[in-house]
């Protein structure tokens, strides 16, 4: 009988690509998932440590797993054993802590358990010249979209985040690979694929022949694949002219921007390392807008940074109100040991930051309503996702611009791309009106 695994995932996208990948891996050497409800051979945390409470829950889960599977094994791997392998190597039951390190060999590593109560601990850490772990995965089960790695690491220590301590240097899949990978997407019939990364504007700066992310996305234009294209999220200054111009220009590359600003005040930026001020930021925004009116901009925001006053949360509030933002993702600030704010003084209390959260989300919600409506009338290439949770005689997908539509259920549109028009707004999404 085949043995059986579960994969818990905790984090960011490219955490899931990573469990997409072990899933996949693991299907080929003849693995099955288990079913819901039952137990596993093999239990797999990818876990997180962004901030503090997912490191609690990465904990959480991992000893929840081990109380609920009492005869199974207990796999803890990704970002939290990069930088506190200790604390997991500590707790009764794990068997396997693995890094990010090994993240290719974690498939092996899980397969070739020795028996128990032997424990196979971390790996060795990043070194400078860390190559790239290529996860070849071919196919995303019950997800319309296809998702690539391309670009992993950072180097960049803005002073509340752990994630270069996490992920290693700057590291980058060779542009032949990526052109593989996408055609291998294109010929399953993928129709959509988000390229990712820890720091995706930083493609290419670990290879030779002055590759970068713009050369990257000419070359993928000349293989004429049947495929848009969405990047994840792209750091203010690595948002270059010629990438907005492309996207303007370009139809297989979509007109959706994420861009982390963190903080509307020079100040605090610059406590953060940041490396940008508020002009710079507020002068990209308007010019993404002016070159693609339709085009979404999510803004990455956090509340509550050691030494933001009431007039620093004004400056942030005052800033995102004027510009052409579609939608804000709001982080309250959490504390990571390991990081320079750490040790930063004028901590802000728990409560004033959950007030400023709850504050930025009010305007978040109002400017995705806005971005909703200043998109009436227009019409849109819909990836029509499957149907909706909500109501089973419609149907969801997303434009270009990842304008969230619902429509009338026709089950042979999915996964295709069509034609809609954006009639009204329906709550959080937008009713379409199929032309083709
Ligand atoms: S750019 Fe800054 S916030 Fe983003 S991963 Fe690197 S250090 Fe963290």
């Amino acid at each position: 009988m085949s043995k059986t695994f579960k994969i818990i995932t905790l984090g960011c996208k490219v955490n899931q690509y990573e469990s997409a990948f072990i899933e996949e891996s693991l299907n080929r050497a003849g693995w099955q998932r288990a079913a819901d409800g039952t137990s596993a051979d093999v239990l797999v945390v990818n876990t997180c440590i962004v901030t503090h409470k997912a490191a609690h829950q990465s904990r959480q889960a991992i000893r929840k797993a081990i109380r609920e599977n009492p005869g199974s094994r207990v796999a803890a791997i990704g970002c939290y054993p990069q930088v506190f392998p200790e604390e997991l190597e500590a707790i009764d039951g794990v068997d396997l802590v693995a890094n990010n390190r090994v993240k290719s060999e974690i498939p092996r590593l899980l397969t070739t358990l020795p028996p128990a109560p032997e424990k196979t601990l971390n790996l060795p850490s990043f070194e400078p010249e860390t190559p790239f772990d290529t996860l070849d995965i071919q196919n995303f089960p019950g997800r319309t979209r296809a998702y690539l790695k391309i670009q992993d690491g950072c180097q960049s220590f803005c002073t509340y985040c752990i994630v270069p301590y996490a992920r290693g240097p700057y590291r980058s899949l060779a542009p032949e690979k990526v052109i593989r990978a996408l055609d291998g997407f294109a010929k399953q019939g993928y129709r959509e694929v988000v390229l990712t990364g820890i720091h995706l504007g930083k493609y290419g700066v670990d290879l030779s022949h002055n590759m970068d992310l713009k050369q990257l996305l000419q070359m993928t234009e000349k293989e004429g694949l049947p495929l848009r294209l969405r990047l994840s999220s792209l750091e203010l200054r690595e948002l270059e002219p010629e990438i907005i111009e492309m996207t303007a220009s370009k139809p297989w590359l979509c007109p959706h921007f994420h861009i982390p600003l963190q903080s509307g005040d020079n100040g605090i930026l610059k406590k953060m390392n940041r490396g940008y001020t508020t002009t710079e930021f507020a002068e990209k925004i308007k010019a993404v807008h002016a070159a693609i009116p339709q085009g979404a901009i999510g803004v990455d925001v956090m509340a509550g940074f050691p030494g933001e006053d009431n007039a620093a949360h004004e400056n942030c509030l005052s800033l995102l109100r004027d510009l052409p933002v579609s939608y804000l993702h709001v982080f309250p600030f959490s504390l990571r040991k390991g990081t320079p704010a750490w040790n930063f003084k004028n901590k802000v209390d728990n409560n004033t930051i959950k007030q400023r959260a709850s504050e930025l989300r009010d305007l978040g919600r109002k400017k995705r309503m806005r971005f909703h409506n200043s998109c009436l009338g227009h019409i849109f290439d819909v990836l029509v996702e499957g149907p909706y949770a909500e109501d089973k005689a419609l149907m969801t997908g997303a434009g270009e611009n990842y304008l969230p539509f619902v429509f009338p259920r026709d089950d042979h549109l999915q996964g295709h791309i069509v034609k809609m028009r954006a009639a009204r707004t329906a709550g959080d999404k937008v009713m379409g009106t199929v032309l083709i």
